[in-house]
């Protein structure tokens, strides 16, 4: 592995922890280390594309694929009301890992989040 693998190709690849919440064999899906609400989870695919338009269209249907299974899920695991969605793509958008990830932030009415603008992540 090279040194300039993201911190999200080394969770995938298994090299640092991660709360793992769902896998298939392009897809990995776990939990932010610092969650902007309980059950914030991270899907990303494994092979490593910084932008979401880098990624070939199989892996971006298999990451939606994973994202439409997950959303109600994660929304029931935590009680809430409704769920986030949303992509930092590039750095002028705030993101901050160069490896493409879907962010799904838990939302609970009257959380006073806002809308997706406010997903800084
Ligand atoms: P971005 O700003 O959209 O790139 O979001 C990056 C996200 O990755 C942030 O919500 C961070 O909390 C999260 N993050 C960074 N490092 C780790 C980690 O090692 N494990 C889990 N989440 C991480």
């Amino acid at each position: 592995m090279s040194d300039d693998e993201t911190i999200f190709e080394k969770i995938v690849a298994g090299e640092i922890p991660a709360r793992s919440v769902y896998e298939t064999d392009a897809v990995f899906a776990f939990l932010d280390a610092n969650p902007l609400a309980p059950g914030h989870t991270l899907v990303v695919p494994k092979e490593a594309y910084e932008r979401v338009g880098e990624m070939p269209a199989d892996v971006a249907s298999d990451v939606f694929a994973a994202v439409h299974r997950l959303t109600p899920k994660v929304e029931d695991a935590v009680d809430a009301d409704a769920v986030t969605v949303g992509v930092n793509d590039g750095k002028a958008a705030g993101q901050e890992v160069p490896h493409v990830h879907v962010h799904l932030v838990p939302r609970f009415e009257g959380d006073g989040g806002g809308p997706i603008h406010a997903v800084a992540g």
